[in-house]
């Protein structure tokens, strides 16, 4: 489909994309699922703890850059994973989130679809960041890819 572009200041290419060089594995990351062409790890900065990013391997900025077949592999793969974290981490639920374009605030240039799990007990806090610590981190994702499998 031809048309307009998402505006995104985010924009770069694969080279110097983060995402791309987690695939590459070249920055590391608390991975909690990979297949072929899909990769899920923990967010650096999470809303809750379990907080995930799922993307495609293949580098594109948004939604619009990504064929059906892909979309609908990507949010198989997100509700897949999000079993996984939702019984890993003991939680009652999870947000999908998936930003396209500096407007909505997507500040890595590489789609990805946020799974964010959550627990009656917070059910009316509003969403923000959480620290969690390292081996924490490494530890939930530990777990929620033995739950994925
Ligand atoms: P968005 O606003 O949808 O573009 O979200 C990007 C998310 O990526 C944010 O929630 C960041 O905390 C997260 N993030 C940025 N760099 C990394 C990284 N190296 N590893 C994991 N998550 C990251
Ligand atoms: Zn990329």
């Amino acid at each position: 489909m031809k048309g307009k572009r998402i505006f995104n200041s985010a924009s770069v290419p694969s080279e110097k994309c983060i995402f791309c060089r987690i695939v590459r594995g070249e920055l590391p990351s608390n991975r909690v699922y990979e297949d072929e062409d899909y990769i899920a790890f923990l967010d650096i900065n999470p809303y809750s703890k379990g907080h995930t990013l799922v993307c495609p391997k293949r580098h594109g900025e948004t939604l619009w850059d990504m064929g059906e077949d892909e979309i609908g592999g990507l949010f198989a793969a997100a509700s897949k994973v999000s079993r996984a974290i939702v019984e890993a981490t003991g939680s009652d639920g999870f947000r999908i989130l998936q930003n396209n374009g500096e407007a909505a605030n997507q500040v890595v240039g590489h789609v990805h679809v946020h799974v964010i799990p959550v627990t009656m007990e917070n059910k009316s806090r509003f969403m923000s960041r959480m620290s969690v610590s390292a081996s924490e981190m490494t530890a939930l994702a530990k777990s929620i890819w033995e739950s994925v499998g």
